[in-house]
């Protein structure tokens, strides 16, 4: 599988990753299924809106795009999405784009003028076919410096350096990866002639994938067997975008719901299905997925530990092996968990600890299993740990009114009950500061 990835000019609001949650769903299942997949996720550190960034902040480009690489993999890691097998970057594969232009201008399909390297997209008779355009409906104006074109609807696969730009030498001078480009020779580099899946958003079959599919074909790739693009998360029927400041990034949403809640979120719907964003919407998932989680810790309660059956159930794997499709998997995993808690109710405990381990299996090929390690680790003891300080200084303040009102028997009573719970109380100029008890 080849996924386009972030362009790295700011940090991932949850649409982002929308697309790495959808992809990583996929390719868990088609692991369930027996593929051995490879799944490359290339990472866009040089364009226009970088540089740009870099004229801004007047900071150097290669900073910018580092910082914003590392908080996608952080959104990325916190959303459960499992680390592609590799993520190369653009500008680590100038020599395979020079090759590549090298080939395509010897085989007549791609020309240098100005310093910029284009593809001449009549020596290509099947481009546009993935979006299903006709060449002469297409109205492609020339894009900023953009000179020495044949024809306005060629594409650049190198752009020259403007004075000041960050630039690579190649034999048509000194200049910078056009955005296309890097996905045919990354591609090609890390799946060879042919591949199964091409994935990304759906903004990005026109034009940058049917550009990827003209270099590739036209280079003697046999490229993508599947396209494969997913939709957006929206705001008014919008797609969602940096405009919208910074109350959507995954930083700050992180802090608001719990990442498994967003998860469940963002990959409930179909891939193929818009998801209009509101606080309510992300509301109602977690009451969902609440009614998943509460049944499980029922069963683990009354009946202990229960391990992931070895198989998902029939009804789970033909819904998945139909286009992906998530909402009728969960469909399954919800009409298992209220399976399970009639049973818990009938006292069929029997019965209730079978369905939560197909339960878990399901929601394991989800990346959604609660119990599973990657939801148990530091990051939830954190929560956990915020959780109690709330409860702890609740408590304190109450003894602070106790003693305030000199009902020091009650202020004493508090002290004794916190040390009984494992909690050692110490009064300090600054307030009372609590401590988990260690002997
Ligand atoms: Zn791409
Ligand atoms: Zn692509």
């Amino acid at each position: 599988m080849y996924l386009c990835g972030a362009t790295v000019q700011a940090a991932p609001h949850i649409g982002h990753i929308r697309s790495g949650i959808n992809f990583d769903v996929m390719r868990r299942w088609l692991t369930y299924r027996g593929y051995d997949v490879t799944f490359v996720r290339n990472v866009t550190d040089i364009d226009d809106k970088v540089i740009q960034k870099e004229r801004d902040l007047g900071i150097p480009w290669w900073q910018i795009a580092y910082a914003n690489e590392r908080a996608f993999n952080d959104g990325y890691t916190v959303l459960g999405c499992q680390p592609p097998t590799v993520e190369p970057r653009a500008t680590g594969h100038i020599p395979e784009m020079i090759e590549m232009m090298q080939a395509l201008i010897a085989g007549g399909h791609a020309y240098a003028a100005d310093g910029n390297v284009y593809f001449d997209v009549k020596s290509y008779p099947d481009y546009l076919e993935l979006s299903n355009q006709k060449l002469e409906n297409l109205l492609q104006p020339a894009g900023e410096g953009e000179t020495g074109k044949r024809d306005p609807r060629d594409f650049a696969m190198w752009k020259a350096a403007k004075p000041g730009e960050p630039s690579w030498q190649t034999p048509w001078g000194s200049g910078r990866p056009g955005w296309h480009l890097e996905c045919s020779a990354m591609a090609h580099k890390y799946l060879g002639k042919g591949f199964d899946i091409h994935g990304g958003g759906l903004d990005l079959i026109f034009p940058h994938h049917e550009n990827e599919i003209a270099q590739s074909k036209a280079f003697g790739d046999d490229f993508a067997n599947f396209w494969v693009h997913n939709a957006w998360v929206t705001l008014s029927g919008e797609k969602m975008s940096k405009s919208l400041g910074n109350s959507v990034l995954v930083s700050a949403m992180v802090q608001r719901w719990r990442p498994i809640v967003l998860r469940y979120y963002l990959a409930a719907p179909h891939y193929r299905s818009m998801i209009e964003y509101s606080e309510e919407s992300v509301r109602e998932a977690e009451a969902g997925f609440g009614r998943i989680e509460g049944f499980i810790q029922r069963v683990v309660e009354r009946c202990g530990a229960v391990e992931p059956a070895p198989e998902v159930p029939l009804a789970f794997a033909e819904a998945m092996d139909d286009d992906f499709g998530v909402p009728q998997a969960l469909a399954i995993v919800h009409t298992a968990v209220r399976q399970g808690n009639s049973a818990l109710t009938a006292d069929d405990k029997e019965n209730a600890v079978a369905r939560l381990a197909e339960v878990r299996a399901m929601l394991g090929v989800l990346g959604l299993d609660p119990l599973d390690p990657q939801w148990s680790g530091e990051d939830r003891g954190e929560d956990l740990h915020g959780v109690i300080d709330s409860l702890v200084r609740l408590v304190l303040d109450q003894r602070q009114a106790a003693r305030a009102r000199k009902d020091f028997a009650t202020a004493d009573a508090i002290r004794d009950q916190l040390g009984l719970a494992g909690l050692v109380i110490e009064d300090t100029p600054s307030g009372a500061r609590w401590t988990i008890n260690n002997q």
